[in-house]
C-alpha cells in the first residue's frame, strides 16, 4: 500500500490534508474553498464524492469552509460530538470520533488526539498506514506531553508555526487578538513548535519530514519559520526535513510505502 499525503492549503485561509491510500482517501478539515478543494483532489486522482470521509480538527471557518459542499456530495463527516455541533454537520452523515479512542477507514488506522484551542472540542489526529505514521495538529496554544508520544511515533508530523512572537508583538493586530494568539488556547509560535519537536523527538535518533502548518501571512515568514524550527531541533543532533506549508496550491505531496519515503519539496506559494 502507498500512502500518498498532500497539503490543499494551509493557514487562515484555508486548512485542508489529504490522506489516499489507493483504496481508502480522507481529508483532515475542508477549510479552502471548493475550487481550491476540487483542483487538490484532482491532482491525485480524486473527487469529493469519493472521499471516504472528511474528519474536522474544529469549527473554525478556516477548518469547514466546504462542509457545505461536502454534505451535499454526501461525504461522511467524522468529528467529535462538540465541532459536530459547532459545525453543524447532519446527524444523517456524522461518525462521532473521540480522544484516544482509534477508528478505522480502509487500511488507515486514526486516532484522535487532544489539543488546547478556543473551540468547543477540538482535536488533532495520528494516522497509521501499514508503513508509516503520520501526526497531524494545527491550532494549538500549547502542546502538552501526551502529544510527545505520538510525535516521536511518527514519519511525517505536520505541526503547527504559526508565528513568530517578536512580529506578532511587534505587529498591526489589536491587542486582544494578540493575547488571544499568544494564549494557552490560541495558536503555537515558531520558538515554541521548536521546543515541542525537540522534546518529542530528541533521542529517538531517526530523521522525520515535519511540515509547518497554519503560518500567519502577517506575523510570520516562511523562511523565518522553517530556520526556528530547524535550528530548535540541530540540538537533537538528528537531521530532520523541515517544510513550511504554502497557503495556497496542492503541493507538497509526500508519500510512503514504496520505500525510501520522500518528500518533494516544491516553491513556496504565499500570497
Ligand atoms: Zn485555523
Ligand atoms: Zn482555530
Amino acid at each position: 500500500m502507498v500512502l500518498h499525503i498532500r497539503s490543499l492549503g494551509s493557514g487562515s485561509s484555508g486548512n485542508a490534508l489529504l490522506l489516499d491510500t489507493g483504496n481508502a482517501a480522507i481529508v483532515i478539515d475542508c477549510g479552502v474553498g471548493v475550487r481550491a478543494l476540487a483542483n487538490g483532489l484532482a491532482a491525485s486522482g480524486r473527487s469529493l464524492r469519493e472521499l471516504d470521509a472528511v474528519f474536522l480538527t474544529h469549527e473554525h471557518g478556516d477548518h469547514v469552509r466546504s462542509l457545505p459542499n461536502a454534505v451535499r456530495a454526501g461525504v461522511r463527516l467524522a468529528a467529535t460530538a462538540g465541532t459536530a455541533r459547532a459545525a453543524g454537520v447532519p446527524s444523517h452523515l456524522w461518525e462521532e470520533v473521540r480522544v484516544g479512542r482509534e477508528c478505522r477507514v480502509g487500511g488507515l488506522t486514526i486516532t484522535p488526539l487532544r489539543v488546547s484551542h478556543d473551540a468547543a472540542e477540538p482535536c488533532g489526529y495520528h494516522v497509521r498506514s501499514d508503513d508509516a505514521a503520520i501526526t497531524v495538529v494545527t491550532d494549538i496554544g500549547c502542546g502538552d506531553e501526551a502529544l510527545d508520544e505520538f510525535l516521536a511515533a511518527s514519519d511525517l508530523i505536520v505541526l503547527e508555526a504559526n508565528h513568530d512572537e517578536a512580529m506578532l508583538r511587534q505587529g498591526p493586530y489589536p491587542a486582544h487578538l494578540k493575547r488571544r494568539v499568544l494564549s494557552d488556547v490560541g495558536h503555537l509560535s515558531n520558538a515554541d513548535c521548536g521546543r515541542l519537536l525537540l522534546r518529542a523527538l530528541n533521542g529517538t535518533g531517526r530523521s522525520r519530514t515535519i511540515w509547518l502548518a497554519h503560518l500567519s501571512q502577517t506575523n510570520n515568514r516562511p523562511p523565518l519559520a522553517r530556520d526556528t524550527v530547524a535550528r530548535a531541533l540541530a540540538a537533537a543532533g538528528t537531521p530532520h526535513e523541515v517544510v513550511p506549508l504554502a497557503r495556497h496550491g496542492h503541493e507538497p505531496l509526500w508519500r510512503c510505502g514504496d520505500r525510501p519515503s520522500v518528500a518533494v519539496q516544491m516553491p513556496l506559494l504565499l500570497s
